[in-house]
Order: structure tokens, then sequence, then C-alpha cells
């Protein structure tokens, strides 16, 4: 039997429930759906987490056509899932929890007597770090952005190959491979010996059917990469970025971008220009560095100093 919050399956079976994380303002429990699919055979474990931050729906998207596809008699080993991470944000579809202003991906590994945030982590930590693997589905948020797969361990960590093997294995086509900010899932799940990649759906306001699809294809290539699921993954080499140019707007003014998300831009490409609202040119700017055209802000207009796009550098394929 595993159970996760108060969802419990035997071998073959799969049961939906809720992983209970203290109270609403109301006096209201405040529960996390979660679920738990347990294979017929035995074998590893994978935790997948998805809307750490309230605003990336694509990663929900996932969860809710990877579940209905899970049939526990095909399956070895156990799936556990945290459908809905940052609870509070969820409800009113923004970035941060509402209850500490905090960035629920800036928590890990949280605290289970802590603000509302650290509480959360703390117990969806606890589920993470029952598995072999974790995915902690997330989005470029609300802006525009490739799919990519964040490993945020770092190049000189001891997990760093095994992130790296497990982004592949997902295969969105796009890696960053950056050590993140602390308080990371992706950060901390490798200091525990899991590895752990943080896939980055796209970026939208709502969900993104193609972003979505592109997770659950990269889900089922793990399940069955690692075996879960019979068959082999076909693994593809990966485009790799270690870092990114950001590029603010010189004017305030409406952006018009000359590169298209994916592109191959050099050093000295123009990326975008700013006009007035006649179409006057205010700016032009171009790249620093040879990149890939990574993310740019969804609004056209800008403020001076705003961030406008990115780039991602000092590329290669693994
Ligand atoms: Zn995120």
């Amino acid at each position: 039997m595993t159970t996760l919050g108060t969802a419990s399956a035997g071998p073959g079976e799969i049961d939906t429930g809720r992983l209970e994380v203290g109270e609403t303002r109301d006096g209201t429990t405040v529960g996390l759906p979660c679920a738990v699919i347990e294979g017929a055979s035995s074998g590893k474990t994978l935790y997948i987490q998805a809307a750490s931050d309230g605003d990336e729906l694509n990663g929900v998207g996932v969860v809710s056509r990877v579940v209905p596809r899970l049939d526990p008699a095909d399956l070895s080993g156990t799936v556990l899932v945290v459908g809905i991470v940052n609870y509070h944000a969820f409800q009113i579809a923004e970035h941060r929890n509402p209850i500490d202003d905090t960035k629920m991906n800036r928590a890990y590994p949280g605290d289970d007597s802590g603000t509302s945030s650290e509480r959360i982590a703390a117990a969806t930590f606890d589920a993470a770090t029952r598995a072999d693997l974790i995915l902690d589905l997330h989005q470029g948020s609300t802006s525009r952005m490739i799919d990519e797969v964040r490993v945020r361990c770092g190049r000189r960590h001891r997990l760093h190959d095994d992130c790296l093997e497990l982004a592949k294995t997902f295969g969105c086509g796009y890696v960053l491979d950056q050590k993140g900010p602390e308080g990371q899932l992706a950060r901390t799940g490798p200091d525990e010996g899991i590895p752990t990649i943080d896939p980055e759906l796209g970026g939208c306001v709502g969900w993104d059917q193609d972003s979505i699809e592109a997770g659950v294809t990269g889900v089922f290539n793990v399940l069955r990469g690692y075996g879960f699921l019979p068959g082999s993954t076909g693994q593809e080499p990966q485009t790799r970025a270690k870092g990114f140019d950001q590029y603010g707007s010189p004017a305030g003014g409406l952006v018009r971008f000359e590169a298209d998300l994916g592109d191959r831009v050099s050093a000295g490409d123009l990326l975008f220009e700013v006009t007035t609202p006649f179409g006057e040119r205010k700016a032009r700017v171009t790249a620093n560095n040879n990149g890939v055209f990574w993310r740019t802000r969804r609004l056209p207009q800008v403020a001076t100093g705003e961030y406008v796009c990115s780039v991602g550098t000092n590329v290669d394929a693994y």
C-alpha cells in the first residue's frame, strides 16, 4: 500500500485524495490534490508536481492528461503526483502565494512549522523525497518562452550527469543547464540524491496546448526511459544553454521583435526595435552574444529599463 495524503493505492490501483497543509483564513482545510498510481509490478518511484507557481497552469494540463492515461496494470513502480502545489496562488491565478507573498520555488526544502509557503514546500518535499526521480512542472510564467527543461543543481554537483540525463530523456529539445537560486526544488532534490528537473513548458496565460503536449510526451518519455512502462525512448540530442543574456528597453514605447522564439541569433543581430505609437523608431537593440532567442515579454508596451527578452547563451548540444 502506498499512501500520499488521503490517497492510498495497493498494487495495480490508483487513488486520488488531498495532501493536507493547514487551513485557509476561514478555517477550511487546505488540501493539495494528489494522486497515487501504484503499478502492478514493483519498480522505481516517480514524483510529479505542478503549479508550484500559481499562474503556471500548463503543468496542471499535463497532469490532467497523464493520470487518466496511466494504467496501473501496465506500470512497474509508483507514480506520486501533487497536481496543484501553490494552493492559495492558484485560486487567484497569481504567481506568488498571497498569504506570505512568497515564490514557492524559493522555499524548498521548506519548514513544517514555518510560513504558509514553507509548510507547503515541506509537505511536498516530503513526498518528493520518497521518489527516485522528481519532475517539477513549470513554465515561463505568463511571458512567451520556448519549451525547455532546466537542470538547476549546478555543473559541479555529483548528480549533474543524472539530472542532465533525465532532462535529455524528457526531451523538450532545449535544456538550460545553470545552477538555480537557493530554495528551488530542482536544486534541493539533487542534494538529497534524487535526480530532479524543472521542465519549463512554454509560457502563456491559461493553457497552451502545444506546450502541454510537449509535457505529456516528456512524462511518458521518462516513464518509458526509466522502466516504469514498457518500450524505450529514442533520445534526441538537446540544445543546451548555460546562461542567459537579458535585454531591457533603452526607451519607452512599443516593442517589435525581429527574432522569433527558438531562432539562432548571432552577436550584432537585431533583436527588437522600440517605436512611438506612430511607428517612429526610438531604439534598436542587437544581440551582445551568439545564442538562442529564448523568452520575451508578452505585452508590447515597455518603459525605459523594463524587461524585453532573453537570449540563451553559451550554447552547445549533448
Ligand atoms: Zn515557475
